[in-house]
């Protein structure tokens, strides 16, 4: 039996380009894909949400000069197409999904709702929430606990490079040390920097926990909907 029946799984846009410096590693992917297929065996009901860091960032965008909501439109697209990227991995995995937007562009996705949503995992399908919450100025970490909440997913896995939060960032500071839970409200007082403050705090506020951990050592996924306690466990 799975630990939860529902998740929301955030994926890193960054961590799909593996060991290229850019885009997309297909084995990458392909793992993910497989991961993913691991635990949808288990019945677990599946909503994912993956970011786009590995083809662009409205910020960095921002700082060569882009205009900021033009920028963030790009990120946004670019989720898009990491979360095409996604589908067709899953198929060939044998997992069906369905791609939703929070930007209108049939035919590439259905427009999003949470009707929709809930439809497609109760058909039996992995939901994917593409590009984010719609709008500027967010990240996908807000969409994910924002899709998360929407769903009443019953946790949020966040799926990092790292195996959980550090009390600094372990791959600056080798003194830094792991937390095998923490709350909320540690997170926002200490500074932490696991996901931006909108999205701790929509999850804070809708009482959705949060597990991090590392999504790149493969078999992790499994581990942790069989009851492991790896990552960090964040709660109210
Ligand atoms: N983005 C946005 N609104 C959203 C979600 C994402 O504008 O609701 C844009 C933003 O520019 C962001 C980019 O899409 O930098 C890619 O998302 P993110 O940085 O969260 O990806 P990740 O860091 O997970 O790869």
């Amino acid at each position: 039996m799975a630990r939860f029946k529902r998740i929301l799984l955030k994926l890193s846009g960054e961590s799909l380009m593996g060991e290229k410096g850019y885009g997309i590693d297909e084995n990458r992917l392909a793992q993910y894909a497989e991961q993913i297929k691991e635990i949808h065996d288990m019945g677990v009901e599946i909503g994912i949400v993956i970011g786009g860091g590995n083809i662009f960032r409205g910020l960095s965008g921002a700082k060569k000069g882009f205009d900021r909501v033009k920028g963030d439109q790009m990120g946004m697209l670019a989720t898009v197409i990491n979360s095409l990227a996604l589908q067709s991995a899953l198929k060939a995995a044998g997992v069906a999904s369905e791609v939703l937007t929070a930007i209108r562009m049939e035919p590439i996705g259905e427009f999003y709702s949470k009707d929709r949503a809930i439809k497609a995992i109760n058909e039996g399908k992995v939901a994917i929430f593409s590009a984010g919450t719609g709008c500027p100025y967010f990240t996908t970490d807000t969409g994910s606990s924002l899709r998360g909440v929407e769903i009443e997913a019953d946790v949020m896995l966040k799926g990092t490079r790292v195996d959980g939060i550090y009390t600094a960032d372990p791959e600056k500071d080798p003194t830094a040390t792991k937390f095998d839970e923490i709350t909320y409200d540690e997170i926002i007082n200490r500074n932490l920097k696991v996901m931006d403050l909108s999205a701790t705090e929509m999850c804070r506020a809708n009482n959705l926990p949060i597990y991090v951990f590392n999504m790149d050592k493969y078999g992790n996924l499994k581990k942790l909907m069989e009851g492991e306690n790896i990552g960090t466990y964040v709660h109210p």
